[in-house]
């Protein structure tokens, strides 16, 4: 069964339809934010196209029914990046988005960090970092020793590439040629002890996974075109070989007033500061 919302034909309606869905998921990350007063806003604002291009344009997934034998997996590894799967899985109907308000309280089904036992459609409890990709890679195996032909992704971040534990799992996902694997990076540049490239640089990414056995693709992760571009390059990829997609985001995307911002990481935002990152949103969206 196709995702809820069947793809429009033309590539025009779908890049429209998942630039609308990214602009609904970085007000509803704003909103759940607001909640609490801070939060990995920033992270959440830089995939927010990317998940709305998986979520409207690649999953096979049933919203009523996300345990689903036959779904696609969307594995969240940053599980400190639960806000923006939140307002992804909103995007999809798998929640409804009146619950996106009880984010982080007590009782909620949608707590900071991301927590399989939770949250309908959260596939697995991500972070500590670095084992994504393992879980991924088993993950992967396992359907396809069940005949599933159901395809996994996972989402990672550049941080996690100085894990040698997702190393481990690319070697061993490329070894047992798992085709039905998909890595998507979120490169955004940054990580929690500064930026990636003074931390541990990974560059160059692009030949790393390459040399790892996996075809990569690099793409500008805010722009939707090249996003939808990029996951039908990998799906024409050889059937035996692993796909990445290397996504360059950038940190708070869509509210020039958090892009700018120092500390970026774990984000402080003002109580008056949150109307104007959403009133910036409708902004660059008008233009
Ligand atoms: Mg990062």
């Amino acid at each position: 069964m196709a995702a809820p919302h069947a793809a429009p034909s033309s590539f025009d309606e779908r890049v429209d339809t998942a630039r609308q869905a990214a602009h609904r998921m970085r007000h509803h990350i704003l909103n759940m934010g607001e909640a609490q007063g801070q939060g990995y806003v920033g992270q959440a604002l830089g995939v927010a196209d990317l998940l709305a291009v998986v979520y409207r344009d690649r999953l096979r997934y049933r919203a009523d029914d996300p345990e689903w034998p036959g779904r696609d997996r969307f594995l969240l590894s940053i599980g400190h990046y639960a806000i923006a799967l939140y307002a992804a899985l909103a995007e999809a109907g798998t929640l409804d988005v009146a619950e996106l308000e009880t984010y982080g309280a007590d009782g909620s089904r949608l707590p900071m960090s991301g927590m399989a036992s939770y949250t309908p459609g959260m596939e697995i409890s991500g972070g500590s970092l670095g084992h994504g990709l393992t879980v991924a890679t088993g993950m992967a195996l396992g359907l396809r020793h069940q005949g599933n032909p159901a395809q996994v992704y996972d989402l990672l971040s550049d941080g996690e590439l100085n894990e040698g534990s997702t190393w481990e799992a690319a070697m061993g996902a490329a070894h047992h040629r798992l085709g039905n694997l998909t890595a998507i990076v979120d490169l955004n540049g940054l990580q929690a002890d500064g930026p990636t490239g003074t931390v541990l640089s990974a560059e160059p990414v692009v030949d790393k996974w390459r040399a790892f056995g996996w075809y990569p693709v690099r793409v500008d992760g805010n722009d939707v075109p090249a996003l939808l571009r990029g996951f039908e390059e990998l799906a024409a990829a050889p059937a035996d070989q692993p796909g990445v997609l290397l996504c360059d985001t950038r940190i708070g995307r869509g509210a020039p007033l958090l892009e700018t911002r120092e500390k970026a990481h774990f984000m402080r935002i003002e109580e008056h500061e949150w109307q104007l990152c959403r009133d910036q949103l409708d902004e660059v969206n008008d233009r």
